[in-house]
């Protein structure tokens, strides 16, 4: 998994703050601007993140871009104690989704869990808007549409923050009439951890084609009843909710399926879809299911 010390892929091309030779410049380190952050509830922001002297290059919905922050940068002060970190002005750099539409060239947009535990997120919840963070120039993954046929479905599962990508998707290509069906299944904790809520639910009620279906995991906390879908993501299958929120059952030769999240959901419906005869997507051996696990 993308992480410190595991550098494949957009991390390896990262800058070392503090690299030998190059005395650590945080202006030229934290190359990119916050132009906005949006609290969807206490542990999770939408984070826009403009570059600054430099063009994001062209991106593919569904892929990730780095960010990063030297050890130095402040945690909020809710986060767990942290044991002194051994090169404190090194980059801490992560991979996120891009939720942005890859039309919007003047910044990506991130949605992002704290993890009271973690190296990054407890610093880049401390951000504010103006404030500098690293981001990377290189912006990859496969987890894409660009190898499904036009003329299939798609049914699009994710867990918390794995909305991400599909939003970057939905606000890139989707078409309102058309006649492949897009369904987006979110499962979170509480109604009020269901981020991009407001903007789902209009496009839905504006497009026949795209079914939004929410289910939370903890409605004994929520202020006011939930009359939405109670349990997992990967439960909601057997209860038929996949089907009935296409209109018909979906087979492999007809719909794809997309799971990004926590790696729990991801693997337990692999296991079912892989049970009705539906096949992990390989480059070389192209299948109707597509993953990206966060961790
Ligand atoms: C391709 C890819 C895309 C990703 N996109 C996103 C994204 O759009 N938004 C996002 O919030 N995260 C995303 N992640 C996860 C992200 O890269 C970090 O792992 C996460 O933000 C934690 O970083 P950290 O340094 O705070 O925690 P670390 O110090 O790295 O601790 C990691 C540990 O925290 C736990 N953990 C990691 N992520 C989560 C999580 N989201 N919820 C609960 N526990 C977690 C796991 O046990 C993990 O081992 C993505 C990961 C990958 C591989």
């Amino acid at each position: 998994m993308p992480g410190e010390g595991k550098e494949a892929g957009a991390l390896a091309d990262a800058p070392r703050a503090g690299a030998a030779g190059s005395p650590m410049n945080a202006k030229v380190v934290t190359n990119a601007v916050v132009t906005q952050k949006i609290h969807v509830s206490p542990e999770l922001i939408v984070l826009r993140v403009a570059p600054d002297g430099w063009e994001l290059p062209d991106f593919t919905p569904g892929q990730f871009g780095v960010l990063g922050l030297p050890g130095t940068a402040p945690r909020v002060p809710r986060a767990d104690a942290e044991e002194p970190l051994q090169k404190p002005e090194k980059l801490i750099m992560r991979a996120y989704s891009i939720a942005s539409s890859s039309r919007a060239k003047e910044y990506l947009e991130f949605y992002i869990n704290l993890v009271l535990s973690g190296q990054l997120t407890p610093r880049l919840f401390q951000l504010e808007r103006g404030d500098r963070v690293f981001l990377g120039k290189k912006i990859t993954g496969m987890f894409t549409l660009e190898q499904v046929p036009e003329d299939k479905h798609l049914v699009l599962l994710g867990t918390g923050t794995g909305l991400a990508p599909y939003m970057s998707m939905l606000r890139t290509s989707f078409r309102c009439g058309e006649e492949r069906k897009f369904v987006i299944i979110h499962g979170a904790r509480h109604s009020w951890d269901l981020g991009y809520r407001a903007e789902l639910t209009a496009m839905a009620r504006m497009c026949g084609n795209l079914q939004y279906v929410t289910s939370i995991t903890r409605p004994q906390e929520e202020l006011v009843p939930w009359s939405g879908e109670i349990g997992y993501v990967q439960d909601l299958w057997a209860r038929g909710l996949v089907r009935d929120a296409l209109g018909f059952a979906p087979t492999p030769e007809d719909t794809h399926f997309f799971l990004c999240g926590n790696p729990g959901m991801v693997d337990s419906m692999q296991a079912t879809l892989e049970a009705e005869g539906f096949v992990e997507h390989k480059t070389r051996a192209p299948g109707q299911i597509h993953t990206e696990r966060y961790w």
